[in-house]
């Protein structure tokens, strides 16, 4: 099959270390980036000689400072991260996270060398002009002044995050189409409710390049069945 990366959001929820590497073993894994929580990022870098990467789910807009409580990009790739989530849902719905502030962090990790997975999608469940016209205007804000060639996106619907509902593959091959259109970015992944039922559906859409994934991740054992099956 294509080259389809994996990227496993734990959000706020520890699994133990040794849980992913009795999955893994002594095997090499390809295309798969797992994004724990700050504290566990360190610890995590162990799989990293078995080709697994490690992401961030977060970062401050400021670069140092008394910022109580926040996470630099230097801070970031010091300790081993090579990707950060950036803009997700959760962060503008609960810590109504700007546009003007996601373009920052886009702005601070690309300078420290860590590649930002940018997160878009529509709030509602409508059609498909309606989510690529959503999608487009937030990626209009969100990416003013950015080198596209240095970031990930991640097209997820936001009534499909952690729902158990997916859109069609036509819905989705339809956006990821637009955004690759309209802004010549060469990677665009899908997210929300990937999951074991669907997995094989999603990764056969023209123009996915991978997923990003939520509660999933929580299980070390179909993230790499997942993983070696769609590989
Ligand atoms: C997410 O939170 O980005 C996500 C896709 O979650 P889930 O896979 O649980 O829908």
């Amino acid at each position: 099959m294509k080259k389809f990366l994996l990227v496993c959001n734990f959000k706020m929820n520890s699994v133990a270390l040794s849980e992913y590497q009795n999955e893994v073993g002594q095997k090499q894994i390809n295309n798969l980036v797992l994004c724990p929580n700050f504290c566990d990022i360190k610890e995590y870098c162990a799989l990293k000689p078995n080709g697994i990467m490690i992401g961030a789910q977060n970062v401050s807009e400021f670069t140092n400072g008394a910022y109580t409580g926040e996470v630099s990009a230097k801070m970031l790739k010091d300790v081993g991260a090579d990707f950060c989530i950036v803009g997700h849902s959760e962060r503008k719905k609960y810590f109504y996270e700007s546009h003007e502030q996601t373009n920052t962090k886009i702005k601070n990790l690309i300078a420290e060398g860590v590649t930002p997975i940018v997160c878009v999608g529509e709030d509602i469940k409508k059609d498909e002009d309606f989510a690529v016209r959503f999608v487009l205007m937030e990626l209009n804000q969100i990416l003013k002044d950015i080198d596209l060639s240095r970031i990930i996106v991640a097209y997820e619907p936001i009534w499909a995050i952690g729902t158990g509902l997916v859109p069609s593959n036509k819905h989705i091959e339809l956006v990821i189409s637009a955004i690759k259109k309209y802004t010549g970015i060469d990677m665009v992944l899908y997210g929300g409710s990937f999951g074991e039922n669907n997995y094989i559906q999603i990764a056969s859409i023209n123009g996915v390049d991978g997923a990003l994934i939520g509660g999933a991740s929580l299980k070390p054992d179909l993230i790499c069945k997942m993983q070696s099956e769609i590989d």
